[in-house]
């Protein structure tokens, strides 16, 4: 019994982390590494090499490259004034501008067209919900140099093969034209005129939007002004000859490929930068569709950042709604810590033999838990069992003394009637299986008792 008189410290109080912005805990790390590991095989399938830009870029930066009047320029962004130099940075909310700027400051271009990809957390202060996070990932990719639709098929098949690799199924493709700037300035007098005549329907947001950004305003969710709006002006009717051609080539790329779509005339995508072809993919969730993953045309940013004009396209899908999606489709997919050996050890320099041991079986490629904080055998080989290990060495003083060291299989589930040899940590432990192997030669025993069973 502790001293009753003895004071206690209290306990400090405990911190939580920032609202919006989350940990990904290790037994979501297979989930996040398959993901990892299937966009980075996609990527190299097309041609796509890898970029990683800072996380932070000055504020001018995404004001100049996203737009001022846009949902994340306005209000989404985590710009903070440096303390140390006074100068104005944002973290990113997004990676395109991040990716153009240094393909401008690297003179990427020079040497002929760009395909890059990237993968990394994005910040944007948003009101935090499912799916809807204040620190999420996006991965992207972005074509640069290329001016004809035959890029802008090969980032959508490059998604399609994405999901394809990822066993995900019921992602829809929208895909729209949003023209060039003249076409889509037509066809924003002919929008401002048509918000002009109903302006008793707007609502506040639509009334601000309405000469600056009147694009924006189809893109309203408001239940109230969806007639007006399905009622607009489209601006299909404001295409000319050469927007239509490459839009039709782009179906036609599609078609060819057997990848199905719809033309959604309202898919205007929340930023400035876009230029014809725009495209989305969704997939329901819960019953509600959301949007997985965005792109398109972005011709006009390069020059709008200071570099020498060149076309480009790309996409960014969030990796968050990506990876709900699999957590939908195989409830059981995030896993325990798994290694091939865990070694227990008890009694006067087993630990030193252990250490040994141990060292020499990563030296040949195995996967080795080293118990650490003693304990009897009994409590070592429990955490032994919950490592789901598929080995446990085993070093006592008698043993060690004869030059020899144990090993035991732990996994009932590796019986040789089981071939796929995929059941988990959680299955039951039955085997008894245990057998006396000299010390040196521990690693060849484990390699052919790993053989054993594939
Ligand atoms: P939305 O209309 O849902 O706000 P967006 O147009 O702002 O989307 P993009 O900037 O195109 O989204 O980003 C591409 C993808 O990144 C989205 O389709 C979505 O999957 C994901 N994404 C965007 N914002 C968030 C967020 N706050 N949390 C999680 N994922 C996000
Ligand atoms: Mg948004």
């Amino acid at each position: 019994m502790m001293n009753a008189a003895e004071p206690r410290r209290p306990r400090a109080d405990r911190l939580s982390g920032v609202r919006g912005m989350n940990d990904v805990l290790p037994a979501d790390e297979a989930l996040w590494r398959r993901l990892e590991e299937a966009v980075a095989d996609t990527m190299r399938a097309y041609g796509y090499r890898q970029i990683r830009t800072p996380i932070v870029e000055p504020t001018g930066l995404f004001v100049r490259g996203i737009g001022e009047v846009t949902d994340i320029v306005e209000k989404e962004m985590y710009s903070f004034v440096d303390a140390l130099n006074g100068e104005h940075l944002s973290l990113r909310p997004e990676n395109t501008a991040g990716v153009v700027r240094a393909v401008i400051e690297h003179n990427l271009l020079y040497d002929g067209p760009q395909r890059l990809w990237y993968a990394g957390p994005m910040f944007r202060h948003e009101r935090p919900q499912r799916g809807r996070y204040r620190q999420f990932h996006q991965v992207g990719a972005e074509a640069l140099g290329f001016a004809g639709p035959d890029a802008d098929a090969e980032v959508i098949l490059l998604c399609q093969r994405l999901w394809d690799e990822l066993g995900i199924t019921g992602v829809r493709l929208e895909i729209n034209s949003l023209g060039q700037l003249p076409e889509r300035r037509a066809h924003r007098e002919a929008l401002i005129a048509w918000f002009e005549a109903h302006r008793e329907q707007l609502d506040a947001d639509a009334l601000r939007r309405l000469h600056s950004n009147p694009l924006r305003i189809l893109d309203t969710k408001n239940p109230a002004m969806q007639e007006l709006v399905e009622n607009a002006p489209q601006l299909s009717g404001f295409l000319g000859e050469a927007s239509r051609a490459h839009f039709t080539r782009l179906q036609e790329l599609l078609h060819s490929q057997n990848l199905p779509f719809r033309i959604n005339p309202r898919l205007v995508r929340g930023l400035d930068y876009y230029n014809l072809s725009v495209f989305e993919w969704v997939a329901d969730i819960d019953g509600t569709a959301l949007t997985i993953c965005g792109g398109g045309r972005y011709d006009p940013l390069i020059g709008m950042l200071g570099g020498k004009d060149a076309p480009a396209c790309g996409f960014a899908l969030g990796v968050e709604r990506v990876l709900g999606l699999l957590r939908a489709g195989e409830p059981d997919a995030a896993s325990g810590a798994q290694c091939d050996v865990y070694i227990v050890h008890h009694g006067d320099a087993t630990l030193e033999a252990a250490f040994g041991v141990a060292e020499r079986l990563r030296s040949a490629g195995l996967d080795v838990v080293l118990h650490c904080g003693g304990g009897s055998f009994k409590s070592q080989f429990r955490r032994a069992d919950a490592s789901g290990a598929r080995f446990a060495v085993i070093i006592g003083v008698d043993e060690l003394a004869r030059g020899e060291v144990s090993v035991k299989w732990l996994r009932a589930d590796r019986e040789p009637t089981q071939t796929d040899g995929t059941a988990g940590a959680g299955a039951a432990v039955t085997a008894t299986r245990q057998e006396s192997v000299a010390l040196a030669a521990i690693v060849d025993r484990l390699f052919d008792a790993i053989g054993e069973n594939d």
